[in-house]
């Protein structure tokens, strides 16, 4: 605390993680001689810069950037790029801190990484948001490379944004070096299925917890927060599987449609014309919108956090347990609080932290650097049945290792014990570095 002052977020993170590994250090003495959990909460390298950029007016904005390459065991720091007023450096680290697990998780060979800028993308235009990429990457692409640090989107940054940081990346080195971003474009190096992956993966990670109880998610109602990247797609698969949706939301308030969300409408309205989640009740009969509503006092019997950290609190857990809600996948990075985790657990519903539910998009991204490196572009169909597999994989992995560690069926416990397993031993058999 005292070395990381006023990084609250980071702080909850690395409390949540550390609670659970008291008996880790009691099985495997040799990572507690190493400090690897002194060593763990310490980032590689932290970097933090100015991006001067002009607005449409021709006036002077100054933002600042961060990318906190934190741990590198695994592979090159991977981690995505938030744009967004909010972020500061306690942000950009307990996203960074968290990412290193989940990347553990996934099996696959990446690192743990993050980065963004207090930048606000909304109301800007395309030719702002461009010279603003420009601005940053000027800086940033002296410390990324595909074998050393690959950024990819987050709040804020979609294909879009990917696009222009990837063509200020190749002018700059005059290289056509693909793998040095992730979420890229299908006709320029992106992989199919890394749009769909996070929210898909986050149903399959909720599917797989609902069989170990003998249930499913057909027929279910379902509310999902945000209407961001990953809430869509979420909001698709769900419904493809049969559950019905009936709520989502944006920072401003809530959409409640009982005959469930109509999903090509919400895309049109985020995706295409980019406006306001209330633009949905004005082209939708029978749809309501709370304004500054909560949407987890709408009823349901799944909840899907999608949209920021803290957004789920012990109120409305409590509401959620009211309402007779069986499980919570976190689709979002942390957004249950301690509190609400406690609450959802006690009341024995069946939670997935975003660790390990929200990791299908990064696995994904491991998968489009795979193509890159390759030269190769797979199938959809392909592609999603890689992902899924991924998925099963960390359901399994968390659960037996939930067991292992006294906790069964306790996904909290055994994400942070299967990742951070994977990562110390990584650590300590490469030295003291
Ligand atoms: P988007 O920018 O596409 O969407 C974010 C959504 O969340 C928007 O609806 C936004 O509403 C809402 N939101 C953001 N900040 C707040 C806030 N402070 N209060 C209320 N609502 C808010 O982002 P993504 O969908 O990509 O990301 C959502 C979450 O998922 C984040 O926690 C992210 O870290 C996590 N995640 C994303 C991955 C990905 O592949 N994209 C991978 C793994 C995790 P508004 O428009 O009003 O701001």
């Amino acid at each position: 605390l005292r070395r990381n002052p006023g990084e609250t977020e980071f702080h909850q993170a690395v409390r949540e993680v550390l609670e659970t590994l008291g008996p880790v250090l009691v099985k495997y003495p040799e990572l507690a001689e190493q400090k690897i959990i002194q060593r763990i909460c310490e980032p590689e390298r932290q970097i933090i810069f100015r991006v001067p950029w002009q607005d449409d007016r021709g006036q002077i904005q100054i933002n600042r950037a961060f990318r906190v390459e934190f741990n590198s065991a695994l592979g090159p720091y991977k981690g995505g790029m938030r744009f967004h007023p909010s972020v500061y450096l306690g942000i950009i680290k307990f996203l960074g801190f968290e990412q290193i697990f989940k990347n553990a998780l996934t099996g696959l060979p990446i690192g743990g990484g993050k980065g963004g800028s207090d930048f606000d993308p909304k109301g800007k235009s395309d030719a702002e948001i461009m010279r603003f990429c420009q601005s940053l990457m000027t800086e940033l692409y002296r410390h990324i490379g595909e074998h050393t640090d690959v950024p990819a989107g987050d709040i804020g940054v979609g294909g879009r944004e990917i696009g222009y940081l990837f063509g200020q990346y190749k002018r700059i080195t005059n290289r056509y070096e693909s793998g040095v971003l992730t979420g890229k474009g299908l006709n320029w190096g992106g992989s199919r299925a890394r749009t769909e992956a996070t929210g898909y993966g986050a149903i399959f990670f909720l599917e797989e917890m609902l069989k170990v109880r003998g249930d499913s998610i057909e027929g279910k109602t379902c509310v999902v927060s945000g209407s961001g990247n990953v809430a869509i797609y979420a909001i698709e698969k769900a419904q493809a599987l049969g559950a019905r949706v009936i709520a989502c939301s944006d920072s401003n308030g809530v959409v409640v449609d009982q005959d469930g969300i109509d999903l090509a409408l919400l895309k049109q309205i985020k995706e295409v014309e980019r406006r306001r989640l209330s633009a949905y009740v004005q082209e939708r009969t029978g749809a309501t919108y709370l304004e500054n509503g909560c949407i987890w006092t709408v009823p349901c019997q799944i909840a899907l956090p999608c949209a920021t950290q803290n957004e789920l609190t012990a109120k409305d857990a409590q509401s959620l347990v009211r309402n007779g809600c069986i499980a919570v996948a976190e689709g979002a990075n942390m957004p249950t609080t301690p509190e609400g985790i406690h609450v959802l657990m006690d009341a024995g519903i069946a939670f997935g932290p975003g660790k390990a539910a929200n990791a299908g998009g990064v696995a994904t991204s491991a998968l489009e650097m795979q193509q890159n490196a390759s030269r190769d572009s797979w199938s959809f169909e392909y592609t999603e049945q890689r992902l899924k597999e991924i998925m099963v994989n960390i359901h399994r992995n968390c659960y037996e290792t939930s067991e292992e560690f006294d906790s069964k069926g306790n996904y909290v416990v055994g994400a942070n014990i299967a990742g951070f397993l994977k990562v110390g031993h990584a650590m300590a058999a490469l030295g003291l570095v």
